[in-house]
């Protein structure tokens, strides 16, 4: 029941949204589908549309300059490194799956781009007070780093490591928000329900050599 509705929630855009947060879906944006791995950010029209789709970049007026990069090389040059960072991450997320740390060279990373691409902060007046708030201004593509490492910090230290999973049957990782903490499969749609199948066919199967 619903399950369309779910399905449609699950990819935006063309992309895969199941990790309940957008840094941990950065690496499942290359998931491995009927034909193998399958490569999501293919181009920066491709990075324009995953930013978007993952709120990375939400205002308008952060749209309209992503948008405004699309024949950048600098943009280009950006996606390639994202890339390669985004490996490095996944590196970092299958060793917190087994309770271990990231490697001292991707915390150097992280540091390093922490420095170079930091958010900025500025009072506002807000319901007749005053609040600290964080912003990114994007004025180059290198500036995506903000929103990117700023989420990466985030994983990192703010988030309960035992409910950074992934997905038992395939390569898509997620933090499981379940009351019980029990999740085990990236979706229902995709493997929950044929790994229930072929569970079931395995009962079926031994059942039915038990009788005979
Ligand atoms: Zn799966």
């Amino acid at each position: 029941m619903g399950t369309a509705s779910q399905e449609l929630s699950e990819w935006i855009d063309g992309f895969l949204f199941v990790a309940n947060l957008p840094i941990l879906d950065l690496l499942n944006t290359k998931p491995v589908l009927a034909d193998g791995p399958s490569e999501l950010l293919s181009d920066v029209r491709a990075l324009e549309r995953w930013l978007i789709a993952s709120e990375m970049v939400s205002s308008t007026k952060d749209k309209a300059v992503v948008r405004s990069w699309r024949n950048s090389v600098e943009a280009e040059g950006f996606l390639k490194h994202l890339i390669a960072f985004r490996e490095r991450l996944r590196d970092a997320v299958l060793l917190i799956e087994r309770g271990m740390l990231p490697s001292d060279a991707f915390l150097s990373e992280v540091n390093s781009l922490l420095l170079q691409y930091p958010r900025h902060t500025s009072l506002r007046k807000r319901d007749g007070k005053l609040t600290r708030e964080t912003f990114v201004e994007f004025r180059k593509p290198a500036d995506l780093w903000t929103p990117i490492v700023d989420a990466t910090a985030d994983l990192l230290t703010e988030t309960e490591s035992s409910r950074i999973r992934k997905c038992e049957s395939c390569v898509i990782h997620f933090f499981d928000t379940s009351k019980k903490g029990s999740r085990r499969w990236c979706s229902m749609n995709i493997c929950g329900n044929k790994l229930k199948v072929a569970a079931y066919q395995r009962r079926k199967h031994a059942g039915s050599k038990s009788v005979e």
